[in-house]
């Protein structure tokens, strides 16, 4: 009888890559299990396996020996845990990118966390020598720069509306309006967070319109209410036949019904950003002046910070935020308290925080500063063998997924090559030396200067004519016998 190779393993050669076990059984690997531990080296195999595979589907024709694999092997559990965090360049003219960790900090902000990284006083007052809160960094802060009695923060804005509503409501009812049941993404739905609240959702209204009387209605079947929660529909638009009370007649609704009014206003803007192209972003005082009680807003989405969650308005409501037991869960750390709180001074006058809080100044960017750099990009890379490179009018975008999808005109250098595909070329970019990230349209990878600092354009240009010249990446390094050309 002979022994047939089934056909489907013919046909796809991952099949025909060396087990899990027999790999690890090898002569071979015998020192390394020796050194590393029998689960360590398991793992590395599963590992390099799975490159092997992800390789394979690219290129058929190229099977790796086992001594090229357990060579990988042996890399990679000579390297430990590879390093998969990097600083990258961010081409892609999306200036809040969530993928590449939303709001750059001004240089101000990275001093003042790298300085408290060390022992700092975050929960102790120097003049007094006694235990304080680490609120009180960002408490008197806040309150200045949003007009409010009091402010504090946690880890993010999807903690702080979790804490307000659970440290507010109380399990009380919630009204909120159907226009406003939004999900931000990543999970973030408005009925699910209002739930794992403890509070009920009552919800008022219509998808497209909701009235004041709607919440009238609302109160009268739930005398027991005590909050209403408006919700800042972010990166969803509903248009034409619509209607919602204004922010100020609903809390004055709410104020006359012994309610009160929370906002997930969730961008967090401090500045009128309306002659830069974003006419709609209502500010953080906006909503304090029309009377809410409460506003829940991101450190790293329009405040330009680290990752945070800010609540500023009442102090009696702040101070039940402080005191609920999920302020200690979700509670800030020490570098994010030194980070905003640098951030939020950059707002003080005389301070221009259009030129000091890097976000800001990548949105108020001018027409002819992007088209002066990307001519002083091009003029970099000009003359580069097979690489053709054109300045084109293209949009970049405030945020992704949590803000105003409004298009921002601007300006990106178009890349192709004559030996590369445009994901091929883009590969080389994320993953040289320098990572940059662009974005691919019509077979061109577009670097879009619009979040790219004057400083990083000569590593740009680097990069470019590393990539561009079929400089090997670190993943075609791990497989010497795969041609440079797949990678
Ligand atoms: C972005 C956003 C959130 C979530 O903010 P995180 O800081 O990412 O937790 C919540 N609500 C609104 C309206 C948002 O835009």
């Amino acid at each position: 009888m002979t022994l047939r190779t089934p056909k489907a393993a013919r046909q796809d050669p991952r099949r025909r890559l060396p087990a899990v076990g027999a790999l690890c059984d090898d002569p071979i690997a015998r020192p390394l299990k020796a050194r590393y531990g029998a689960a360590a080296l398991t793992r590395a195999v599963r590992a390099v396996l799975a490159e092997a595979r992800t390789r394979l589907a690219i290129d058929p024709d190229v099977l790796p020996s086992t001594g090229v694999l357990l060579e990988a092997v042996e890399t990679r559990l000579a390297e430990g845990v590879r390093e998969t965090l990097f600083p990258v360049i961010n081409a892609t003219g999306v200036v809040i990118h969530t993928n590449l960790g939303r709001a750059p900090l001004a240089p101000e902000a990275m001093a003042a966390a790298a300085a408290a990284a060390g022992y700092a006083n975050l929960e102790l007052d120097l003049d007094t020598g006694r235990r304080s809160s680490r609120q009180a960094h960002l408490d008197p802060l806040i309150a200045e720069m949003t007009g409010a009695e009091a402010g504090m923060a946690v880890n993010n804005c999807a903690g702080a509306v979790l804490l307000a509503l659970a440290a507010v409501a109380e399990g009380a009812p919630v009204i909120v309006s159907r226009g406003e049941l939004v999900e931000i993404g990543g999970g973030f739905r408005i009925p699910d967070v209002v739930a794992q609240s403890g509070s009920r959702l009552v919800e008022v209204g219509t998808t497209n319109r909701t009235h004041l009387r709607d919440y009238e209605k609302a109160l009268a079947d739930h005398p027991e209410a005590r909050v209403i929660l408006r919700t800042h529909p972010s990166n969803f638009r509903i248009s034409g036949f619509t209607s919602a009370p204004s922010l100020e007649s609903l809390a004055h609704f709410a104020h006359a019904h012994g309610l009160l009014l929370i906002e997930d206003l969730g961008g967090g803007a401090l500045v009128d950003l309306s002659p830069y192209g974003i006419p709609d972003e209502p500010t953080v005082q906006s909503s304090l002046r029309a009377g809410v009680d409460l506003v829940l807003f991101s450190g790293d989405k329009l405040l330009g910070g680290p990752q945070a969650g800010l609540a500023a308005g009442r102090r009696a409501l702040v101070d039940q935020l402080e005191a609920h037991p999920l302020a200690r869960a979700l509670r800030l750390d020490k570098l994010s308290v030194a980070a905003l709180a640098a951030t939020l001074r950059l707002y003080r006058p005389p301070s221009d925080p259009f030129q000091r809080i890097p976000v800001l100044r990548l949105l108020a960017q001018h027409a002819e500063t992007l088209t002066a750099r990307a001519k002083d990009l091009r003029a970099r890379v000009e003359g580069l063998a097979d690489l053709e490179a054109e300045i084109i009018e293209t949009e970049g975008y405030a945020g992704g997924g949590a803000l105003p999808m409004r298009a921002l005109p601007g300006r990106a250098l178009a890349l192709s090559c004559r030996r590369l595909s445009a994901e091929d070329l883009a590969f080389r970019l994320r993953t040289g030396s320098v990572r940059v990230l662009g974005r691919i349209e019509q077979d061109r990878v577009l670097i879009d200067l619009r979040t790219v600092d004057d400083a990083e354009v000569p590593a740009l240009a680097e990069a470019i004519s590393a990539a561009a010249a079929g400089e090997m990446s670190d993943l075609s390094r791990r497989y010497p016998e795969v041609p440079p050309s797949l990678v």
